[in-house]
């Protein structure tokens, strides 16, 4: 059951679902999304998905390949129509007025769109063109936005020179010229190293915080949708759950015991009888949430002489958010779904 449980702090917005938003005009969100449904022949990609993002967040929408990502992103960056319920962005229907909706939005795809034989500062004009942006304006505009992102010294460079964060850097720089109220990105830090990859969430945080625009991203990176304000947790086309990271992981329970053994499938339904404990064997180890887990050691280990071979205590990830909501773990996911090395 999706659960929309917090807001990013000083945000004063009660929980609520889209619907109510209509009674209360002051708050109209940046994005709501209602009952989304989108096919490619007989497959559903999106099977009913809805939720809603307040100006100013940062909304991840985190689920494993083939969970519906891109074709929820192309419907929101206008570039596909859904076959049922609707988005708006800012109270504008993606379907319908698409110049105005386009106005207001920054879109970057997973395979970054600038030109590598053109400068940094021409890739910006040339986009400015593409917005009817001219002259000075946009001259300053560029130059501006190359220095935000720390790439004025590379403003004559061809992108094509420029390292995998800085063209990511430059990719953002392109979709904020227009100065968009709402960025759209898809899988924004993938092919990213880990620096670079810090790098780009200091830029959205900073964007955040000094324009106050509206974020939402796809991911399939857990570090990733930990720095998010709030998360929607995608799997096979569905809302599993939604909420901040750290009020997802809370509702889980406070400790999770992972127990390294020889069969864990035997050893998890024994420690089921045995303590009445809900656990689950996933992954090769047994899972038990409690929240006070770690008293559980000692009685364990006596109880199953010889079958425990180690135990790991760990507060919730959102890997065990994933799994506690669907089921089964994200890297099964993966790994099971039909789109595994296909997916865009
Ligand atoms: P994600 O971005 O989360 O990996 P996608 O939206 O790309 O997910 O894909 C969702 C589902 O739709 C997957 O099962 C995928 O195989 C399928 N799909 C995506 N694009 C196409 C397409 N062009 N034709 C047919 N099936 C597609
Ligand atoms: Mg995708």
């Amino acid at each position: 059951m999706p659960t929309d449980t917090s807001h990013p702090a000083g945000a004063d917005v009660p929980a609520h679902t889209p619907a109510e938003h209509d009674t209360h005009p002051g708050s109209q969100p940046a994005l709501q999304v209602q009952d989304l449904v989108y096919s490619y022949g007989e497959r559903r990609a999106l099977d009913g998905v809805s939720f809603d993002v307040a100006p100013g967040e940062i909304f991840g929408l985190l689920g494993p390949n083939g969970s519906g990502k891109t074709t929820l992103f192309s419907i929101l960056s206008t570039l596909k129509r859904p076959q049922g319920g609707s988005a708006h962005i800012f109270g504008l229907d993606v379907t319908g007025a698409a110049d105005r909706v386009r106005a207001v939005l920054g879109v970057a795809f997973q395979h970054p769109s600038i030109d590598p034989q053109l400068t940094c500062t021409e890739n910006l004009h040339h986009q400015g063109h593409l917005y009817g942006q001219r002259g000075s304006a946009l001259a300053t505009r560029s130059a501006e936005l190359l220095e935000r992102f720390g790439l004025a010294d590379r403003a004559g460079d061809r992108a094509g020179t420029l390292s995998g964060g800085m063209q990511r850097r430059l990719e953002l720089a392109k979709t904020l010229l227009h100065q968009p109220r709402i960025l759209v990105l898809d899988e924004p830090a993938t092919g990213l190293d880990v620096s670079a990859r810090g790098l780009l969430w200091e830029d959205l945080k900073r964007l955040q915080g000094e324009t106050g625009v509206t974020i939402v991203l796809t991911t399939h990176l857990m570090q990733e949708a930990d720095r998010c304000d709030r998360l929607a947790v995608m799997n096979r086309g569905k809302i599993a759950v939604i909420g901040s990271p750290a009020a997802l992981k809370d509702e889980i329970g406070g400790e999770v015991l992972h127990i390294e053994a020889e069969s864990p499938d035997v050893l998890a339904v024994d420690i089921q009888k045995r303590f009445g404990h809900e656990v689950t064997a996933v992954d090769g180890e047994v899972r038990l949430e409690d929240a006070r887990a770690h008293r559980l050691v000692p009685e364990l280990i006596e109880a199953f002489p010889g079958r425990v071979r180690s135990v790991r205590i760990s507060p919730p990830t959102l890997e065990d958010v994933f799994l506690h909501a669907t089921g089964h773990t994200f890297h099964e996911e993966e790994s099971d779904s039909p789109a595994n090395g296909k997916s865009a």
